[in-house]
């Protein structure tokens, strides 16, 4: 059997339930476990504590599977997480098209994304990520209990992410079952068509974490003049056409998305005289729209992680505070901003506060109508606050 014991005292954040083992607290391993292969957790007095899936070479040496001594980690496990996690989304999420069945920790599967769409023509899809050397170790059983519990049979994998390269595991992409995906699917959320290029767009296609908040933008959007910046495919911008937007102008920095949002703009019938949509850099462009001495009644910021690890939040703090100053400059009096932060090394206090100083700075009266995450197929433990990634502040200038 592959036991991994612990330094003296090291088994706090274990009895925390915290899911992971730093190589720190690591004193010894005995055996010779394979990659993501399961290894037992003992405390240095030899008390048993976890199963965990075992990564070597991973700062993150080791990912807990359960804490139940009882509990064996074998298909059956991972049929009973998958099915567990399933249940959660009907009872929660009933009738979404386009849903995350399994994140991470939150399901009890460290490492393990899914989200499956689906939508017309009969589309059905599966999209995997696979993060962790536990997770890529039970590919095949996940995969296995995936295609059985949901009765989808095409699988996706998605693994193009680089935290593999810290598990050692090679990026990869490709089918793991079924068909080949469709070159852009079509799904369906609150009412809008979205097509998802679950092969090349971003994590998975589609950013299913902000469902709730584009419904929030649609029901507020009648009448209204919407800037959105880092716009992707439409999400936002279509969310607020949807809800009866005067004129919804959107940027982003990649063509490729722009164009999959003008034609999702299209699929959804919207006029194209209401859409304006502009490759561009969103630093540059709410400087220029400034100088163009535009303003707008509702503005959205969902950028992407300006800060991928610690090392990065001064910088990134910097980057926020400069999009919400820009943008607070150009809400007109009684404006909404929306605003968005998915780095986890900036936790929800910190970017409050920097939004703070950005309105301060911008001297503008900003007031928070609302905290926002992300919806409720994404749960987090709270055991592991590091699984809060996404963070959101609605505002309305106030003065
Ligand atoms: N709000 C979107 C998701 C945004 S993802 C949704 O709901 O679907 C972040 C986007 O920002 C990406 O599409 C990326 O191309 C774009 N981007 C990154 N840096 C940028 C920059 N400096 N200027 C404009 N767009 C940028």
């Amino acid at each position: 059997m592959n036991t991994l014991i612990l330094k003296p005292g090291k088994e706090k954040s274990l009895l925390r339930r915290h899911p992971w083992i730093y190589a720190g607290a690591v004193a010894r391993v005995e055996g010779k476990p394979a990659l993501g292969a399961t290894v037992v957790v003992k405390a240095d007095d030899g008390r048993f504590l976890a199963r965990a899936a075992y990564s070597p070479h991973s700062a993150i040496r080791a990912r807990v599977w359960t804490l139940n001594e009882a509990e064996p980690v074998d298909h059956a496990f991972f049929k009973r997480r998958v099915q567990t996690a399933l249940a959660y989304r009907e009872a929660m999420v009933p009738g979404t098209a386009a849903v995350r069945l399994i994140f991470g920790e939150a399901d009890g599967l460290p490492g393990l994304i899914v989200d499956r769409y689906r939508g017309e023509h009969g589309a059905d899809q599966l999209v995997c990520q696979f993060m962790a050397a536990g997770v890529e170790h039970w590919k095949a059983a996940l995969v296995a209990a995936l295609t059985s519990a949901t009765g989808c049979p095409n699988v996706y994998e998605r693994s193009d992410v680089a935290v593999r390269e810290r598990e050692g595991l090679a990026s990869i992409t490709g089918v793991l079952a079924g068909a080949e995906p469709p070159e852009a699917l079509l799904t369906e959320e609150s009412g809008i068509r979205y097509h998802v290029d679950v092969r090349r767009g971003h994590k998975t296609g589609f950013y299913i974490d902000q469902r709730d908040n584009r419904l929030l933008i649609q029901q507020q959007a009648a009448g209204r003049d919407v800037l959105n910046c880092f716009c992707y495919t439409g999400g936002f911008s279509l969310a607020a056409l949807k809800g009866g937007a005067r004129h919804v102008i959107s940027i982003d920095s990649s063509g490729e998305a722009l164009a999959l949002a003008a034609r999702n703009a299209q699929a959804n019938g919207f006029e194209a005289s209401r859409a304006e949509w502009r490759d561009a850099d969103v630093f540059k462009t709410l400087r220029a729209l400034r100088e163009e001495g535009k303003s707008f009644d509702m503005i959205v910021l969902d950028p992407p992680k300006f800060a991928p690890s610690p090392q990065h939040v001064t910088r990134a703090a910097r980057a926020y505070k400069d999009i919400n100053m820009a943008a607070l400059r150009l809400l007109r009096p009684g404006g909404q901003l929306w605003t968005y932060s998915c780095s986890g090394a900036i936790d929800g206090e910190l970017f409050q506060k920097i939004v703070a100083g950005a309105a301060a700075d911008a001297g503008v009266d900003a007031r928070l109508l609302r905290r926002l995450s992300a919806g409720l197929d994404h749960p987090m433990l709270m055991s592991f606050p590091e699984g809060e990634y996404l963070k959101g502040l609605w505002l309305q200038r106030a003065d």
